[in-house]
């Protein structure tokens, strides 16, 4: 049997995956979090059955990227039974979908979830009822009851021994009357309850609440994570101890005394090295459970809600605030929610404003760094952070003024909720589980690869790690020289912080293996600073560029990754000249600025100049065509068809109406829910 689950997003269809299969697809409560179809088996009844997690849509006709990915898994997937999940407070909404999926499959079943909230508001449904009318079994559960599972396990397995039906009974629907036809359908057997807008739900959606409300949470879990004598540190500190010191220690004895000196040198540096990347997963966790709090409650739906405007300034929509925030967590898998944005433009947009969003494995080397050259790295951490930050706003403003263009923005809002402590512990317990399998495999591989070529010569013979004169160590000497102009002039460094490009869990490894846990003999505090920068900045880990890769094509990826690196290696050295020799380069900034001033007042009074002299209804056009003469080979062709491109475009901008006004807030039939009028509903 294969089965699709689908459905609005938003709806429940992951937590059903995740209860029916075992399996652990991301859920939160906010729109786009599933984003590409995922398999998995489970035993239903008797039958082994293939469930197939399928991203959020509204109806086939798609509208954003992960719509369409749906639309397309749906009708090329070949499933034996369409399992519609649908939202139990917005069910006249879903049912146009229901009625949608019903049509288009022989086998299709109506799973309303979201019961236990239906009743806690007063509401009520009868599913027989509901069942009859649409012609298709129809079951209402609470996906996180165990009873409402079992009993939905039961409904799969009937649906399957049932015969199938050769002919649906609404065989023929006008899909251009959804609403009055769903409103037909649950007359007299459905009521959404009451809902009153708590206090709360009015501050999180209050502009002024908002925002300082967010940036209040962050500081808390900076300050959980990284304040001194808080548990985070705390806890790093005795994990440290326990696994670099004791254990580690211990071994190298153990071997040293049975003679083996080069073995126990081997387990003190690489206990040393993965040690330190695995100390650091309390302060991993309290970041990871700030971020499924804030999804859980909803107020990062809320959060993607509110700063709609300030992304649209930048040329990006509110959904790019879940990646970002899930940016923090892993750029990889921040990645792949840029499928849930509405075209692949903004998608491409949002790919290269996340590597400047610190992921969770650039966290050790930023404390190792700060601890060693600042008294208080708690303020170092927050100020790279809120760099982090601004600096991929300003990013997205660049890439926005270079392809324009305006963007809808539809998104579904969660209900607030509280978060439930053992879904927040599960989905804890499996995102550290996922790094300390990385560390114990990528960073230990990489760690035992780094010390045998660094300990062994082109001949193969031991020299050991420390010596320099190992075949890594040779083949490496030419690396430094890009680090120079940012202090860094020992090849340990340039190594380590190359070694990221794999995986950033290595930097932190690699400098624990050459220089433990104090970097003054690695570094000057001027470097230090650079050398944050550049991490910072620098082309993100391997799978990010896969997973960048895989979005928007090989070629695009490496273009990103080239233009990434490539900055960071300049603006670290412009951060290093700054401070290493501040006088001498604030005069050189300076003057740079002055001609750079120079250069564009100019330009401006040139075109002035030529504006008056023509009777042109548009200088900027007219730049344009000017600047493109100056390079193209056939200047008046391209000049005259710019100005048809150009005249087209503004013809359409003024046309369209402001993306607002595109927005409906439905809030009559019981749901919250933000659609453009042209959507069919
Ligand atoms: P999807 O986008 O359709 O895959 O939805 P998810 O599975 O990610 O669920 C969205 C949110 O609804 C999550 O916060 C779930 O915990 C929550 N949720 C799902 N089903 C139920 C339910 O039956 N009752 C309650 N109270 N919450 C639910």
């Amino acid at each position: 049997m294969k089965i699709a689950l689908a459905g609005n997003p938003n709806s429940g269809k992951s937590t059903l995956f995740n209860a029916l299969t075992g399996g652990h697809a991301k859920t939160g409560n906010w729109h786009g979090v599933t984003v590409g179809p995922s398999t998995r088996t489970a035993e239903i009844g008797s039958q082994r059955a293939e469930i197939t997690d399928l991203p959020g849509l509204y109806s086939f006709s798609a509208f954003s990227l992960e719509e369409k990915n749906a639309s397309q898994a749906l009708t090329e997937g070949d499933f034996d039974l369409a399992v519609c999940v649908a939202d139990a407070l917005t069910l006249p909404r879903s049912l146009g979908l229901a009625l949608e999926v019903q049509k288009r499959f022989p086998r299709a079943v109506l799973v309303i979830t979201m019961r236990d909230l239906l009743q806690r508001r007063g509401g009520r449904l009868n599913e027989n009822a509901l069942s009859e009318r649409l012609g298709m079994p129809v079951v209402c559960i609470s996906a996180h009851k165990k009873s409402d599972l079992r009993r939905l396990k039961t409904f799969l397995a009937h649906t399957f021994s049932a015969p199938q039906k050769t002919k649906n009974r609404i065989t023929s629907y006008d899909f251009s009357n959804h609403t009055d036809r769903c409103a037909a359908l649950l007359a007299g057997i459905y009521s959404a309850g009451t809902r009153r807008e708590g206090g709360l739900e009015k501050l999180i959606y209050n502009k002024y609440f908002a925002f300082p409300l967010f940036i209040l949470v962050l500081l808390a879990t900076f300050f959980l994570a990284f304040g001194d004598h808080m548990p985070g540190v705390l806890l790093k500190d005795g994990l440290e101890w326990l696994l670099s010191v004791k254990i580690g220690g211990a071994l190298a004895d153990l071997i040293g005394q049975a003679g083996a000196a080069t073995a126990a040198e081997f387990v003190c540096s690489i206990c040393g090295g993965a040690g330190s990347v695995l100390s650091f997963v309390p302060q991993i966790a309290i970041l990871y459970l700030s971020l499924f709090l804030m999804e859980e409650s909803g107020f990062l739906s809320a959060l993607a809600f509110m700063t709609d405007g300030l992304f649209r300034r930048v040329g990006l929509t509110g959904r790019a605030a879940f990646s970002i925030l899930m940016g923090f967590g892993c750029t990889a898998a921040a990645i792949l929610t840029t499928r849930g944005l509405e075209n692949k433009r903004l998608q491409k947009r949002a790919i290269l404003i996340l590597g400047y969003i610190s992921c969770s494995a650039k966290m050790p080397v930023y404390l190792a760094v700060a601890s060693t050259f600042f008294q208080h790295p708690f303020f170092v951490l927050v100020c790279i952070y809120f760099a982090g930050i601004l600096l991929s706003l300003a990013a997205a403003f660049v890439a926005a003024k270079l392809y324009r263009g305006d963007e809808e923005f539809v998104m579904e809002i969660a209900h607030l909720q509280f978060p439930s402590l053992h879904l927040a512990l599960k989905s804890l317990l499996f995102s550290l589980k996922q790094f300390i399998i990385k560390v114990a495999t990528v960073v230990l591989a990489f760690l035992v690869a780094s010390w045998a070529l660094l300990s062994f010569s082109f001949s193969f013979r031991y020299v050991g790690a420390e010596s320099g004169e190992g075949m890594l160590a040779v083949a490496c000497r030419a690396l430094v020289y890009f680090f120079y102009p940012m202090g860094i002039t020992q090849w340990q460094v340039a190594l380590a912080a190359v070694s990221g490009l794999i995986a950033k869990e290595n930097v932190a490894g690699m400098l624990a293996l050459f220089y433990g846990a104090d970097l003054t003999a690695a570094m000057s505090a001027p470097s230090a600073v650079a050398f944050i920068f550049f991490i910072m900045t620098c082309s993100p880990c391997i799978s990010a560029i896969a997973a960048t890769a895989r979005e928007t094509g090989t070629k695009c990826a490496l273009l990103i990754a080239a233009a990434q690196t490539c900055t960071a290696f300049l603006g670290a050295y412009l951060m290093y000249a700054l401070l290493a020799h501040g006088a001498f380069a604030a005069a050189a900034l300076a003057a740079a600025a002055i001609l750079s001033v120079a250069v564009l007042a100019l330009r401006r009074i040139l075109h002035a100049k030529i504006h008056r002299r023509r009777t042109a209804d548009h200088p900027r056009f007219y730049r344009r065509a000017l600047s493109a003469g100056l390079v193209r080979l056939f200047a008046p062709f391209t000049r005259v068809r710019h100005a048809h491109k150009r005249r087209a475009g503004e013809r359409e901008r003024v046309a369209r109406p402001r993306r607002r006004d595109h927005l409906l807030h439905d809030r009559r039939r019981g749901s919250q829910t933000l659609l453009p009028r042209n959507l069919r509903r």
